[in-house]
């Protein structure tokens, strides 16, 4: 008997309605109604790549902790916000957030390939025409070209790399071609949640044109080590070896990561990966993500508990975005007592400052 060649790979869908995850073991029957109502706030897509990741039998998995609905969504604390980190007062035009002078952030697709439940964002993605047309693109860029005090362009979204390589390359292209902009970022969920489109055509898209000085850098969004897959570590290596620089973002999240060793083990991981961990936010006040969040305090505590154990390299800074827009600051544990002159050790141990 003949062996039959490889089969064709199925191209298996996403889910997107509460149905789809009452059919594939996700989701309890009786939450069906609740979750119909969750989803029409707030856009719900899981992935094929990320449906592998989850383990239905696991109440407690970190997965789909972070993008299977949940009724708690409901549910909106008073300190939350439609938009908790002020992106619309910042926006000068369509598709730029402009907070800091040396850098914007452009968001030219307002879709991702899954939404995580306690994106800040979450009440902004998802639609379609919040993407940029081919002229509200022209107009970002001028924007950009008239302002030689913009250093570098954040592309975000949504999720960039959603958008044809054909694309990112032309947009590589165009800002490649602004003198003063020396850094193009790119933010992305992409390479864990649909690491097939990570393409060696994909990589050599986001590469700057040979002549030019552009830095080209992208950041990963990952929560969780059981998210870098082999596949995932695949597209991470080919992004790698397209000579992007890599740098993660990882948001603290109460019942997924909010644990010294789990973190210690993702930071690890990235770092194996060729992934520095840049930043751990703090979750942002978006509606209905309470569930999430845990205190400042308690994330200080496990920043303070990896020092020791943890490489350098691997160590991320934890920051805040502050509500309404006044930007960003790193909430990192002290360890220095300008009181009394002292610092304290990763053990805890106080030593003087100088020695006395
Ligand atoms: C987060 C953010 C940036 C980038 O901040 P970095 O600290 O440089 O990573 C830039 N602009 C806006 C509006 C932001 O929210
Ligand atoms: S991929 Fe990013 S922008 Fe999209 S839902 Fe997740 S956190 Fe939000």
């Amino acid at each position: 008997m003949q062996m039959s060649s490889e089969p064709s790979p199925i191209r298996r869908r996403s889910l997107r309605t509460s149905a789809d995850l009452v059919a594939a073991g996700l989701a309890a029957p009786e939450h069906k109604a609740g979750l119909d109502r969750v989803a029409e706030r707030t856009a719900v897509a899981i992935t094929p790549a990320i449906l592998d990741l989850i383990d239905p039998a696991d109440a407690a998995d970190p997965v789909a902790r972070q993008f299977v609905p949940s009724v708690a969504e409901l549910e909106t604390a008073p300190e939350e916000r439609a938009d908790p980190i002020g992106d619309e007062a910042y926006s000068p035009v369509k598709g730029v957030v402009h907070r800091y002078p040396d850098r914007v952030l452009l968001k030219p697709i307002m879709v991702c390939p899954v939404y995580c439940r306690f994106c800040f964002r979450r009440e902004a993605v998802g639609d379609a025409d919040g993407s940029l047309s081919a002229a509200e693109m022209d107009e970002a860029l001028a924007y950009v070209s008239g302002r030689p005090e913009v250093r570098e362009i954040i592309v975000t979204g949504g999720d960039p790399l959603m958008l044809p390589p054909s694309r990112l390359a032309d947009l590589v292209t165009r800002v490649a071609r602004l003198r003063h902009v020396e850094v193009l970022r790119f933010h992305t969920r992409i390479p864990v949640a649909e690491p097939e489109r990570i393409t060696p055509v994909l990589a050599g898209a986001l590469k700057p044109p040979a002549e030019s000085e552009l830095a080209v850098w992208v950041s990963v969004h990952v929560n969780h080590s059981k998210e870098l897959s082999p596949a995932a570590r695949q597209g991470l290596r080919r992004l790698a070896e397209a000579g992007l620089p890599l740098v993660s973002q990882t948001v603290l999240l109460k019942g997924v990561n909010d644990d010294a060793a789990v973190l210690e083990e993702l930071f690890r991981a990235l770092v194996r990966n060729r992934v520095r961990p840049y930043y751990l936010h703090h979750p942002d006040l978006a509606r209905g993500t309470a569930h999430f969040r845990l205190s400042i305090a308690e994330g200080q505590a496990i920043m303070r508990s990896l020092r020791g154990r943890l490489t350098g390299i691997a160590q991320p800074t934890y920051v805040l975005d502050i509500p309404g827009g006044a930007g960003k600051v790193p909430l990192m544990p002290e360890f220095w007592d300008e009181e009394r002159g002292e610092v304290t050790d990763w053990r805890g141990r106080r030593h003087k400052y100088p020695p006395g």
